[in-house]
């Protein structure tokens, strides 16, 4: 399992970091552009680390690598003990559900390298979509008892974003595009 979230964490949250960098810019308006307040460059900083993490489709490649053990199915019993004590039922169903695609997709691709490696990104965004739902779901879990229900509210939105980020790369683009 480690194995496959190492590649999977350090992919998703490299993207995440430009984005939110680039949302945290906007929310300052025009003065977000400007280079003496220091926000610029957080901007700058963070596109580093979707590269010198290992760059999006190197470590998409390295979490194929880790699904050719049981990684897959080590996700989804640690999910399912994440889950535990949590009552969102949509976010569990909709995490389950979603590993099951990804587990059909993986079936269904698993014998043509060149399809599986064109939507490596798609499935390592769709796993490091669930592993987060269902961390999140555990944080729930604890912050509810403790008269937090924020975190609660997080996964609500979050879920109901999509966890699917699955592509069925067309084999004859595949190959035209490689070429
Ligand atoms: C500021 C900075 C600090 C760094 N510090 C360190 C450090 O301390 N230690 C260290 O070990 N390294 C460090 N690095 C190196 C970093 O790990 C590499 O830059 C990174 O792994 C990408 O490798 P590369 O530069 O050789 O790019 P390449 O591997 O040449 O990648 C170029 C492009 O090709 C794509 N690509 C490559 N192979 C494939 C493939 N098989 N299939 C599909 N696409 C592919 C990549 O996704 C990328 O888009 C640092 C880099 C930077 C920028």
């Amino acid at each position: 399992m480690l194995r496959l979230l190492t590649p999977l964490a350090k992919l998703w949250t490299g993207k995440l970091a430009v984005k939110i960098c680039s949302e945290t810019l906007e929310c300052f308006g025009g003065a977000g552009y400007i280079e003496d307040t220091g926000l610029p460059q957080l901007l700058r900083d963070a596109q580093v680390y979707a590269i010198w993490e290992g760059t999006t489709n190197v470590l998409s490649l390295d979490s194929l690598r880790a699904l050719a053990g049981d990684s897959l199915g080590a996700l989804r019993t640690v999910s399912t003990g994440w889950l535990e004590g949590n009552d969102d039922m949509h976010a569990a169903s909709t995490i389950r559900q979603t590993l099951d695609a990804a587990a059909r997709w993986l079936d269904q691709h698993g014998n043509q390298r060149g399809q599986l490696e064109a939507g490596a990104r798609g499935l390592a965004f769709t796993l490091a979509r669930c592993a987060a739902a269902a961390l999140l779901a555990r944080q729930a879990t604890w912050s509810t008892q403790h008269d937090d229900r924020r975190p609660a509210a997080a996964l609500q939105r979050f879920v109901r974003r999509g966890l699917d980020r699955l592509v069925a790369p067309d084999a004859d683009n595949t190959t035209l595009l490689l070429g």
